[in-house]
């Protein structure tokens, strides 16, 4: 088996074709083919080299790896369609000589003309075929004369195209719809329909899977096939990634590119997951599962048919998963660049990420993505005792005696104790509910606000001693420095008196 992956490097992967992109991948690894990686940069106006790379970027990111592809070769290439043109030359030149192609030389304008009085009679907007009858001679002379015509293919008349599309199943077209299609424009560069034949051909890919949205496209390659002389490979048609509104996935609905995803906090791992449920179904009950495991249970068969709606609160549901299941050092790295983005300025090292590792899973426990991180963990590093008073409704609760009381007590307490870790946290707490009288809420509460400078946050047995792993740190930890408990205690108080 070998199937292939064919982007055009004319913007950033689309999450619609990082699906396809991985249904070939889990086909391929399920069997034990080779995934292929091909770009068709043949649209010379629209193709970058930086979309290309951004391009491969994004499918080692969500780790889809190819064994043959521009970056590494492989027996079958060259890989860019840019670098095949003589190949596309050879089999252009090929149909020419059998009569399956001709040269025409309709302008552009003269063909607009033609589709509008076709649109406007109501008839479909298909290829006159005004130049199907040139003699071979007459074209000839016309080049030598200057001219410069692209070639059209002959599409047989009368014929009903059939073939047995792996997901979609019986599919019937009939040829006297389809108009001769350019395969080589006049500027020499091969048409999509004709590049996909010769390529696919040549480097024997044997399952075309790909976007529903080229399913008109297939009877056209199937003649090509036919009138090349190449065996057709199995076809598989997926139904497109729809938004919310049943449309295919867009701008319009939001983030679309796979980096968007990547930029927002996604873990790869929890895209690849989520995108694998989007028309399929590993059945069984499981929806939760790691690349590996959906190859081995991947096949086309039961890909559905209906459209796939891409929710992204599902995705977020995936992502918590893996948040949570994902190795503390792994997040705390991943969240570095977020927490720059949010202005808190950092670069750890050795035991600060350390120290970021240890705090990662209480934020992780409570977050959608890793964009979410910085806001959780903020109370680390900004202490203000200040600020934490200025919320609403936060002075007069906290000058309340009963609050002011366990502040106090706290501050005493923590003024000769050692730094916090979670046992001694829980002995505090324990002997403040004896000298104060207070528990539950009315306890804790002022612990939090005074600690941590907010009046939510993650679990204190957790949040607490993270403050004075923090506290402990060195100046080359390479995160911004954190207040001990001991020192915020006795900050709040003093403000809470002025
Ligand atoms: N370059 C085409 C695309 O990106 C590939 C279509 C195909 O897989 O045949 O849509």
């Amino acid at each position: 088996m070998r199937v292939r992956f064919a982007p055009s490097p004319t913007g950033q992967l689309h999450v619609g074709n990082a699906r396809t992109a991985l249904f070939n991948w889990l086909l391929a690894r399920r069997h034990g083919g080779r995934f292929i990686l091909r770009i068709e940069d043949t649209d010379v106006e629209r193709s970058t080299r930086e979309s290309e790379a951004g391009i491969l970027r994004d499918l080692r990111w969500l780790g889809l790896d190819w064994d043959e592809g521009p970056d590494i070769g492989g027996k079958r290439g060259p890989y860019r369609q840019s670098e095949r043109l003589h190949l596309y030359e050879s089999y252009a030149r090929e149909l020419l000589a059998s009569g399956q192609g001709y040269h025409c030389f309709c302008s552009i304008a003269q063909l607009d003309a033609e589709r509008q009085a076709a649109l406007a009679a109501g008839r479909p907007a298909r290829y006159s075929g005004a130049c199907r009858t040139i003699p071979r001679d007459r074209a000839e002379a016309r080049i030598a004369a200057g001219e410069r015509p692209a070639i059209r293919f002959r599409v047989p008349e009368g014929r009903e195209i059939i073939f047995d599309d792996a997901v979609r199943g019986t599919v019937r077209f009939q040829t006297d719809v389809i108009g001769d299609p350019v395969i080589v424009r006049a500027d020499g560069t091969p048409a999509y329909n004709f590049a996909v034949v010769v390529d696919d051909a040549l480097m024997e890919v044997t399952h075309v899977i790909r976007g529903e949205d080229h399913i008109s496209n297939t009877p056209r390659q199937l003649l090509l096939y036919e009138a090349l002389g190449f065996n057709p490979p199995v076809f598989a048609h997926l139904s497109l990634v729809m938004g919310p509104d049943h449309s295919p996935l867009s701008k319009r609905h939001g983030a679309t590119a796979v980096a968007e995803f990547r930029a927002r906090g996604y873990l790869p791992e929890a895209l690849v997951n989520y995108l694998a449920l989007i028309g399929w179904s590993p059945g069984g009950g499981d929806e939760l599962l790691a690349i590996d495991d959906l190859a081995r249970r991947f096949s086309l068969e039961q890909v559905g048919l209906s459209a796939g709606v891409f929710d992204e609160e599902k995705l977020a549901w995936v992502n918590r998963h893996y948040l949570k299941m994902a190795d503390a050092r792994r997040l705390a790295e991943l969240a570095v660049p977020f927490f720059n983005q949010a202005g808190i300025v950092m670069a750890p090292a050795g035991r600060g990420v350390e120290f970021l590792a240890a705090a990662m899973p209480m934020a992780a426990a409570s977050v959608d993505r890793l964009d979410q991180v910085p806001r959780r963990l903020a109370f680390l590093f900004d202490y203000s005792p200040e600020a934490a008073l200025a919320g609403p409704g936060v002075r007069d609760e906290m000058q309340g005696a009963s609050a002011r009381g366990v502040v106090a007590a706290l501050a005493e307490a923590l003024e000769s104790a050692p730094r916090l870790d979670r046992e001694r946290f829980r002995a505090v707490a324990g002997a403040l509910k004896m000298r104060t009288g207070q528990k539950g809420r009315a306890l804790f509460h002022p612990i939090r606000v005074a600690l941590t400078g907010r009046a939510e946050g993650p679990e204190l047995d957790l949040a607490l001693p993270a403050i004075d792993l923090g506290a402990e740190l060195p100046n080359n930890a390479g995160v911004p420095p954190v207040l001990g408990c001991r020192e915020r205690a006795a900050a709040f108080v003093e403000v809470l008196r002025s």
